[in-house]
């Protein structure tokens, strides 16, 4: 008999029912949200439907380069993470925070007041999941919660899927983060191949997974199913592309703050901002106003900015990170080392992407790597000053 839907159930689908599911969350007022092919890469988008997803298509992804290939079947979710991440939906690059039109002798000002987006995300890594708990600390549960993140999260319904296949960029495994999805969503899938085909499992992981899955065409999972899919996760573990060395990280890299690696990198880094660009983790911004140019209106506009900026340190006088090294610095040793002081966790999931798209190819991985193998080293001659 078929199980009553709870969280923790497991059950398979076809991808038939996973188009029904889609057009269910589409029923329910969600913009369905997922990896689609777009540019040369897979990037989230609106989707309608299993048809936008890149099926067949896969990643090739090295330090510095990314290409789409043919895979040899028409899996769904047969490549690792692109350019984009969750992230842009749930905290925009680019928000107008409040306008003002002149009314008088003063200004009448609109705060935004529209209704947040409802969200379903299809396809969410675990590496992901972990990312969206880590701007739930710094964007929900901080002194300063952002409402604009806050009502979209909430919102927000999640289709997981765990990694079939890791990319030649990822190491979630060292950062405890994936390849399996273990909370923080409503549905997980698991893509099952068998010799007529494929199947999805699916776990539900809440109520209102379990409320959509519901009336949709399902049969029980069986044994040689969950362990099928547990094989997945297993197989794509031991594919990991890269490998990150945790154990101490946080002091390795505080105490070398004047370690000769620092000028090394700053040698190639172009301080472009790619990294903090693509990274679901970080969040700075900037704001800015605007006026019209005959004085009637204005607004507030706030958008992404990167600690790589010579701007983004200014303080009365000057930059207070006024070389390249002094900001490489500050990131790499905000993601792995202060993050844990401000936040408990990590700032890095081992995603990768940042290895993909610096365009000079630096990772983070070989670089905590180098001060390890050499803790400690100094300078031949007096360093400059951040
Ligand atoms: S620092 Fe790099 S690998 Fe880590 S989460 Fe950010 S983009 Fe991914
Ligand atoms: S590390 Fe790479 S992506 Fe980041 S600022 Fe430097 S050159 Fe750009």
């Amino acid at each position: 008999m078929e199980q009553a839907l709870a969280k923790g159930s497991k059950v398979v689908i076809s991808r038939a029912a996973l188009q029904e599911l889609i057009d269910a969350l589409a029923a329910r007022r969600y913009q369905v949200m997922g990896p689609t092919v777009r540019d040369g890469a897979i990037v989230y988008d609106r989707i309608a439907g299993v048809a936008d997803l890149p099926v067949g298509w896969t990643d090739e992804q090295e330090a510095g380069r990314y290409r789409l290939q043919r895979r040899g079947d028409d899996a769904l979710f047969g490549f690792a993470v692109g350019p984009h991440s969750w992230k842009r939906f749930l905290h925009p690059p680019v928000e107008t925070l409040w306008t003002a039109h002149k009314e008088g002798d003063g200004f009448a000002i609109s705060l935004r007041d529209e209704a947040p987006p409802r969200f379903a995300f299809i396809g969410v890594r675990a590496c992901e999941l972990h990312a969206m708990a880590i701007q739930d600390r710094v964007f929900c549960e901080g002194d300063y919660p952002d409402p604009t993140y806050q009502s979209r999260r909430r919102g927000a319904f999640i289709v997981a899927v765990n990694c079939g296949q890791a990319g030649g960029t990822c190491f979630c495994v060292s950062m405890q983060t994936g390849p399996k999805t273990e909370s923080g969503f409503d549905l997980a899938l698991t893509e099952l191949s068998h010799d007529g085909g494929q199947d999805l499992l699916v776990e539900v992981g809440s109520a209102a997974g379990a409320e959509v899955l519901g009336p949709l065409p399902r049969r029980d999972a069986d044994d040689t199913q969950l362990a099928a899919a547990e094989a997945v996760v297993a197989r794509t573990a031991g594919q990991m592309g890269r490998h990150l060395e945790t154990e101490g990280i946080k002091e390795l890299l505080q105490e070398n703050l004047e370690h000769p690696r620092w000028d090394e990198v700053a040698e190639r880094c172009l301080s472009c901002g790619n990294c903090t660009m693509v990274c679901p983790t970080c969040f700075c911004t900037t704001v800015e106003d605007h006026s019209d140019l005959s004085g009637a209106s204005a607004e507030r506009v706030r958008s992404w900015d990167s600690c790589f900026t010579m701007d983004f340190s200014y303080l009365h006088g000057g930059s207070v990170r006024h070389t390249t090294r002094s900001r490489y610095r500050q990131w790499m040793t905000h993601k792995l080392a202060h993050w844990i002081d401000q936040f408990g966790t990590s700032g890095c999931v081992g995603c990768g992407r940042c290895i993909t798209w610096c365009p000079v190819g630096i990772d983070l991985t070989e670089e905590a790597a180098a001060i390890r193998a050499a803790p400690h080293a100094k300078k031949e001659k007096p360093g400059e000053q951040p």
